[in-house]
Parts: structure tokens; C-alpha cells; sequence
């Protein structure tokens, strides 16, 4: 019996792309999810996988999309929330306001599936007490929101450099979680312990132990392409730790790693959307060979079930 890895994909929409890198338009909530969602259900169909995809309550509330969303209800993936409008800052905000994010988006999801999702993400890393306990609240089996990485702070300064954003938005923006305190956060799965007494499941995004270095799938996708090789080399040295280790991977995806700018022709600013789609699909399905040969691939409410089970978590104080 192989151990667990779940995969999950962020569903994070052009409007969202756009708004982070300050683009004028995104306010009218420009969408690729008629292109992307029929395409990467394909794909997954292809390769037998269930995942978990995070959702964007702002994206199910438009009628533009409905078509193209209700592909996902009977679809076999399980559908997280991925909070109402996608703001990394979510963390600062007063706890009304945090709650109408997660609440509204559940309600959509509810709408969209006729299910209540059980798994959050925070956009950009986003988390707080007041979020968890709001989770706690509300029924959610896990978190999945934090990044151990060291890479973030160095990506978030990048990404300022290359932004149209004006010094108030990137005052707002700086604002981002992502520091070498989130860096040293645990890399397995832990329990948040709340001042009120409960608890809430924490799912990271994995990165490789000790070293803390990133494998999410864009982070491969960018090491691909300098050479598929030293990238399978890196994963398999990543897998590798985890499996000593006894890390069980969360592996994340993002719409940027299958799409290209052929597709969708406004994301041409986005880095990486020139390689075309079926170069990525390759390197896609080379990483998901490579994940398969020492762990079952599975959705991230059936990893958080089976941790749960086996109730063998460290409880941490936040
Ligand atoms: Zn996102």
C-alpha cells in the first residue's frame, strides 16, 4: 500500500491574474473558464485523476460562467472554497468580513454542486486566527492554505518588480503573508489549536523537508523548462525526501500551468504562458508518472479523512 498524495488546483481566474499585476479591466471580471474548465477536466479524465479544485465564489456568482462551472458538479473532483474575491490581504480584514468570504463562496458552491465544500484555501497564502475559527464554525475538515517556503518572499519582491502596480497598491500588497515566519510553519499536515478550544486540520502545501524548497507544479513547470531532466532530478530528489521523511505531499496546480497564451491571449504577460499548452501537458503528465510511482494520487477531503483516522497529528498553538 502506497502512501498518500493529494492534488488540488487553484482555480484562480484571468480577473484575478490580472488584478495582482494591476491591469485596468479586471474589475469587469474577465474570464478563461470556458476555455480552461473543458480542457482540464480532459485532461484529468486522461490520466484517472480526482482532485480537489479550489473555487473563487466571485467566478460561480457570474452568469458568464455557469456553462462552464456546471461541468464541475458531476465531475468526480471534489470543489474546495477558494474565498468571494481572491484578496491576499484577506488575513487584515475584520472577521464580518472574512466570514461574508467564505460564506457567500459556500453559498455559490451549494448553488453550483448542491454540496457544502469542506476544504478552504486562502488566496496568496492568506490566513488568520479569526479565518480558523470561522472554519471551525462553519463545519470545514481542513485548511490548506499555508506554504513553507522560503521562495515567497524572493517570488513577492519579483513580482513587485515586474507589476503596473501604483505605490498605494503596492502598499496594500506588501501586506502579503509570506515571510521567513511562514517559511518555518510545518511541512506535515497539524492541528491549529483556536482560543476557543477547537481545532482545525492544516493541510500545507508541501515543499521538500528540510530544504523547504517548492515542487508545486509551476515551480517544475520553470525548471522544465531549462531541461525536463534536472527538473524530474530535483522532483524525484524532493519525493525522495518526502518518503524518508514520512511526508505525505500536497501537490498544487494552477491554470497557468496548463494554459498558454494561444488560449488565452490577454495572460501573454503572465511568465511561462508561451510555452505552448502540449509542452506543458507533457511535463504535466511526466510529474504526475513520477508522483504515481510512490504514492496514491488522491483529492485532498480524502487525505484530510485518512489523517484524520489515523489521529496521529501534532496539535500546535497558533
Ligand atoms: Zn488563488
Amino acid at each position: 500500500m502506497k502512501p498518500l498524495a493529494s492534488i488540488s488546483l487553484d482555480l484562480d481566474n484571468q480577473w484575478a491574474y490580472m488584478k495582482t499585476h494591476g491591469d485596468v479591466g479586471w474589475e469587469e471580471f474577465p474570464s478563461y473558464l470556458d476555455v480552461l474548465i473543458p480542457y482540464l477536466l480532459d485532461v484529468l479524465h486522461n490520466l484517472d485523476l480526482k482532485i480537489t479544485i479550489f473555487v473563487v465564489g466571485q467566478d460561480v456568482a457570474l452568469r458568464k460562467n455557469c456553462a462552464a462551472l456546471r461541468l464541475l458538479k458531476d465531475s468526480g473532483h471534489e470543489l474546495g472554497n477558494h474565498s468571494l474575491s481572491h484578496e491576499p490581504w484577506m488575513h487584515l480584514y475584520q472577521k464580518d468580513k472574512i466570514e461574508r468570504e467564505i460564506l457567500q463562496t459556500e453559498e455559490q458552491i451549494i448553488r453550483l454542486t448542491g454540496q457544502k465544500p469542506t476544504g478552504f484555501r486562502g488566496p496568496g497564502f492568506s490566513w488568520s486566527e479569526d479565518l480558523h475559527q470561522i472554519l471551525v464554525e462553519n463545519g470545514y475538515m481542513y485548511d490548506a492554505t499555508t506554504f513553507p517556503t522560503y521562495i515567497v518572499p524572493v517570488a513577492t519582491a519579483y513580482h513587485f518588480h515586474k507589476s503596473n502596480l501604483t505605490s498605494e497598491e503596492r502598499k496594500k500588497r506588501k501586506r502579503i503573508r509570506g515571510g521567513f515566519r511562514e517559511a518555518l510553519r510545518p511541512i506535515d499536515p497539524y492541528y491549529w489549536k483556536l482560543p476557543s478550544g477547537g481545532k482545525m486540520l492544516e493541510m500545507p502545501v508541501t515543499t521538500v523537508p528540510i530544504l523547504r524548497m517548492p515542487f508545486h507544479m509551476s515551480y517544475l513547470l520553470f525548471l522544465g523548462r531549462v531541461s525536463v531532466y534536472i527538473m524530474l532530478l530535483y522532483l524525484r530528489i524532493g519525493l525522495t525526501m518526502c518518503r524518508l521523511t514520512g511526508t505525505e505531499p500536497s501537490f498544487v496546480i494552477h491554470p497557468t500551468d496548463l494554459l498558454d497564451s494561444i488560449q488565452v491571449p490577454a495572460m501573454h504577460f503572465f511568465p511561462g504562458m508561451d510555452l505552448s499548452a502540449d509542452q506543458k501537458l507533457q511535463i504535466f503528465k511526466k510529474v504526475i508518472q513520477e508522483l504515481s510511482k510512490h504514492f496514491t494520487l488522491v483529492n485532498m477531503r480524502f487525505h484530510a479523512e485518512s489523517i484524520l483516522q489515523r489521529n496521529d497529528i501534532r496539535i500546535r498553538c497558533l
